[in-house]
């Protein structure tokens, strides 16, 4: 048997290469070269199979956030052939003991800070903390390692935003598909160094590492995402590549820009709409560095619009990269014309493969669908216009929440803005605006409703018009619409 495509294989040919390259940079342990990391890990793994009895084909669950334990985590349990399902660090007591159960954990490995988290997990489900990660890294005795009899997988959990987070299978192919797709309209070169904001337990921020270790790059790496902290670590660590999601740029806008400039050449964000202004605005200031990449826990990557593509049209979600089928279909399944609005679905060799509670999603043709809708321009662009359940139809009219969003991300007054469907008894739905202001900035409801009313058709005008200090979000940055007050607070 020879080592699998997955996060551990990635590190042994990595190591192999390269292995004084430094694979991460991490505030508690400063630098670690890819031959430390792979041995760090394999120490971790052959005490998981000594201690704890973990075995080819178990799941181990991973609550932790951005730093090197999770990455020697996710390593140790693939070489030892057992499954990482990566979690959310969001979820409550209550939804982990749900998880664990469902996902049938034997073992959790979780950072300090959710110990409390962890009383409602089922008596036999074996934890360990950062102590007793670093104890199992120092007792391991040194028998090799050989090959599992299968490959570990990484489940990734969805977010959850839209109910029970759900376990999605993913099979990561072989050799440079993957990365060639995104290296098709990215420009990543071998040995960047890459600063990895995103949550690494979510799809992007996991892809965005599996990148890092095929170009054997050095990846910067900190437990919690602050502005000025990334700006400073970026600058220090010469990063030129940052991987985030969109909320991350909005906070990063938000911090005044450091005299001494990080070297970034890209700035990539997925896993939430990126608001055409502030692709804009954050071009202006950083340079043409942002790229946009729409996709899901489901499909992954779909399409990537470049910053020649988003100053062409700053709210575009770009083009299908190589390998990536991608048609807009209306509800028969015929493809409709440019312009038409329809339902997105997406091939390629990144699919998922399957809930791990066994439920699916619909398929054409070899396509799956997103569960989004959304148009492609003249130019062959696309646009997502919001998931297929988001549409709001307001006395017998579609209003796509994103549009209106759009429009009122563009007034200077506006720094964060949602906009949801509520229940109305005379026409079904009502648009609801949920607006955050820049601090010193004043707006009132009949100004937003008029300024839509210049540019927008009657029903897209948002009835309530409510200000709110900050969005309700969840770890990954996506706005939790049930925890949007009905009324002015
Ligand atoms: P859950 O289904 O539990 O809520 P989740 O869907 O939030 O989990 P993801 O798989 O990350 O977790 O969400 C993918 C969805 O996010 C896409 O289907 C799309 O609606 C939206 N999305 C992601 N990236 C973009 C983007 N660049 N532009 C627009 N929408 C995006």
């Amino acid at each position: 048997r020879r080592w699998g495509f997955n996060l551990a294989g990635e590190l042994r040919q990595a190591a192999a290469r390269d292995p004084d390259r430094i694979a991460l940079v991490d505030e508690q342990y400063g630098e670690i070269s890819y031959q430390l990391l792979l041995t760090r890990s394999e120490r971790l793994a052959r005490s998981l199979q000594r201690t704890h009895g973990v075995r080819s084909g178990d799941r181990v669950g991973v609550l932790a956030r951005n730093h090197c334990g999770l990455i020697e985590a996710i390593v140790a349990i693939a070489l030892l052939g057992a499954d990482s399902v990566l979690i959310n660090t969001g979820l409550s007591g209550a939804q982990l003991a749900v998880v664990a159960e469902e996902q049938q954990l034997g073992v959790v490995i979780h950072d300090t800070e959710f110990t409390d988290r962890m009383v409602g997990l089922p008596a036999d489900v074996r934890r360990v903390d950062e102590r007793g990660h670093e104890e199992l890294v120092a007792g391991a005795p040194d028998t090799e390692l050989t090959p599992p009899p299968r490959d570990g997988r990484t489940i990734v959990l969805t977010s959850g935003t839209t109910g029970v987070p759900k376990g999605a299978q993913r099979r990561v192919p072989g050799g440079f598909g993957p990365l060639a797709s995104i290296i098709d309209r990215i420009p990543l070169h071998v040995g960047d160094r890459m600063m990895i904001a995103a949550p690494i337990f979510h799809t992007w921020g996991y892809a965005a590492l599996q990148f890092a270790f095929a170009m054997r790059s050095t990846v910067v790496l900190q437990r919690r995402f602050d502005p000025a902290d990334v700006l400073r670590a970026l600058t220090r660590h010469r990063c030129t590549v940052l991987f985030a999601v969109p909320v991350m740029l909005q906070r990063i806008l938000e911090v005044p820009p450091p005299a001494d400039r990080p070297p970034l050449k890209v700035a990539a964000v997925s896993g939430s709409a990126l608001p055409g202004a502030l692709a804009t605005r954050f071009m202006d200031l950083y340079g043409e560095v942002v790229y946009n990449l729409y996709g899901s826990t489901e499909v992954s990557w779909a399409s990537i619009a470049t910053p020649a593509d988003l100053r062409r049209a700053p709210t575009t979600a770009g083009r299908p990269p190589h390998g990536t089928q991608l048609s807009i279909l209306d509800r028969y399944g015929n493809p409709v014309p440019p312009g038409k609005v329809g339902r997105i679905f997406v091939g390629n060799e990144m699919l998922f493969e399957g809930y791990t509670s066994g439920t699916s999603r619909e398929s054409q043709g070899g396509l799956m669908d997103t569960g989004d809708l959304g148009h492609i321009d003249p130019d062959g662009l696309l646009f997502v216009d919001g998931r297929q359940d988001d549409m709001i139809v307001s006395g017998g009219e579609n209003v796509f929440p994103s549009e209106v969003e759009n429009l009122l991300a563009e007034l200077p007054q506006v720094r964060e803005v949602a906009v949801i469907g509520v229940p109305d008894h005379e026409y079904g739905q009502r648009l609801a605006a949920y607006l955050v202001l820049h601090p010193g900035e004043q707006l009132d409801a009949e100004a937003v409703r008029e300024y839509v009313r210049r540019y927008r058709a009657r029903f897209s005008v948002p009835r309530d018009v409510i200000f709110l200090p900050f969005l309700p979000r969840n770890a990954t940055g996506k706005i939790v619409a049930r925890d949007l007050p009905r009324h002015q607070p």
